[in-house]
């Protein structure tokens, strides 16, 4: 069975809106529960068509499905499918093909987790701990004491399950058939009820659920996990769970779309000499090498060292971007040789005094207070030395103010 969505459909990757419908139409009538009654693959194929339709007839959905493939990860389908057979055909067929359901569905639940880098990297198997509505093990979701003569027939429908009803369809007035309100198409009513899950078939339990990963997957995607949501009563089915994942952020690495990002963090000199690196990627440790003269912002990429490309071939890259970090703090040989160096190289060093400055000698001890009232002149204190620099960005603005209006 095909499970890519033009396939489905039978339409080529660039129909337009009006082929798409006219593909649904005539596979939803096809399909449909109503003439294909207790036929499951049918009922299969109907639900495919449907979720099919809700996404391609849909501009936005239908982008996204374009671009992250077939599965259910990045389109958000999450609608009943009879609404969206209705919202074509029309009102009354839907209800008709909606009474067909045995029993209570189990709910769908969901989940939020949050996955490493490297389990998306992976495509790991991750467990999942969820409270849920599970079959009650007592009575095996049967409702009544076991051993007991727990159940009579119903009085409603006579033990049939079903009562029958009138309904519009597409193909005239049908006779149809509606689960009996009662014993919800069991056909019996508990008499005794299960002393474990006071008749109700099923029990809260804490159950752990192993969900895989496709390697590739992000934060932001929803997985669906068919049948793992709560257990369905008197046969109906089990809901799904749904799983929404975070990604966590990463000691070393950012994630963008299927490349990472790492930024290198070097010091003037290695920038202006060149020099060799060892970074880390997600394959273990790589070196790189920084030609001489190497431009902060510089990017070197590691091809092949980024995620998987979700559902298709092949992986992104790791950007490693250069980041020229000037010291802060030098040491006095230090300065001297940077202070040579600007000599040779003609880089003129002004060391500007202002009346600040001058104020500062003065009074000495703490004079940031009144370097603030004066921005422009404030930055001046950093090429003096080394002396009290660091600590002037941390505090200035705040103290500044209200020292300045006291
Ligand atoms: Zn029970
Ligand atoms: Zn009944």
């Amino acid at each position: 069975m095909p499970t890519d969505y033009y396939e489905l459909l039978g339409v080529s990757r660039d129909a337009d809106g009006a082929t798409i419908k006219a593909a649904y139409r005539k596979l939803a009538l096809k399909y449909h529960p109503d003439r294909n009654p207790n036929d499951h693959e049918a009922e299969e194929r109907f639900k495919q068509v449907n979720e099919a339709y809700a996404v391609l007839s849909d501009g936005e959905k239908r982008r996204r499905y374009d671009r992250f493939g077939s599965e259910d990860e990045g389109v958000q389908f999450g609608g009943d499918i009879f609404d969206i057979f209705s919202s074509v055909f029309g009102g009354g067929f839907a209800q008709a093909g909606r009474a067909r359901a045995q029993g209570q569905p189990g709910e769908d639940l969901e989940a939020r987790v949050e996955i490493t880098l490297e389990q998306a990297r992976e495509g790991a198997q991750i467990p999942i701990q969820l409270e849920r509505m599970a079959r009650c093990e007592h009575c095996e979701g049967d409702r009544a004491e076991p051993g007991s003569d727990g159940k009579t027939t119903c009085p409603t429908c006579n033990g049939v399950g079903q009562v029958r009803a009138q309904a519009q369809s597409l193909f005239g007035t049908v006779m149809t058939t509606r689960v009996c309100p009662r014993c919800q198409g069991a056909g019996q009513v508990v008499t005794t009820p299960c002393t474990a899950c006071s008749g109700r078939g099923r029990t809260l339990q804490t159950d752990t659920v192993e969900v895989g990963l496709p390697k590739g997957i992000d934060g932001g995607y929803r997985l669906r996990v068919p049948g793992q949501g709560n257990a369905g009563v008197d046969g109906g089915p089990d809901g799904d769970l749904y799983v929404y994942l975070e990604l966590a952020p990463h000691e070393h690495f950012v994630r963008d779309g299927d490349h990472l990002r790492y930024v290198l963090e070097v010091g003037p000199a290695q920038a202006a000499l060149g020099s060799s690196f060892e970074v880390p990627t997600m394959d273990g440790p790589e070196v790189i090498e920084l030609s001489p003269g190497t431009q902060p912002g510089a990017e070197v990429r590691l091809h092949g060292r980024g995620m998987p490309r979700l559902r298709r071939a092949g992986n992104g890259d790791q950007i490693v971007t250069v980041r020229v970090v000037i010291p802060r703090k030098l040491s006095r040989t230090a300065r001297d040789l940077l202070a040579s160096y600007a000599d040779e190289v003609g880089e003129e060093i002004h060391e500007k005094q202002t009346l600040l400055d001058r104020l500062k000698d003065v009074f000495g001890g703490r004079k940031r207070r009144a370097r603030g009232r004066k921005d422009d002149g404030a930055d001046d204190g950093e090429v003096d030395g080394a002396a009290g620099a660091d600590d002037d960005e941390d505090r200035e603005p705040v103290a500044d103010e209200t020292a300045t209006r006291a």
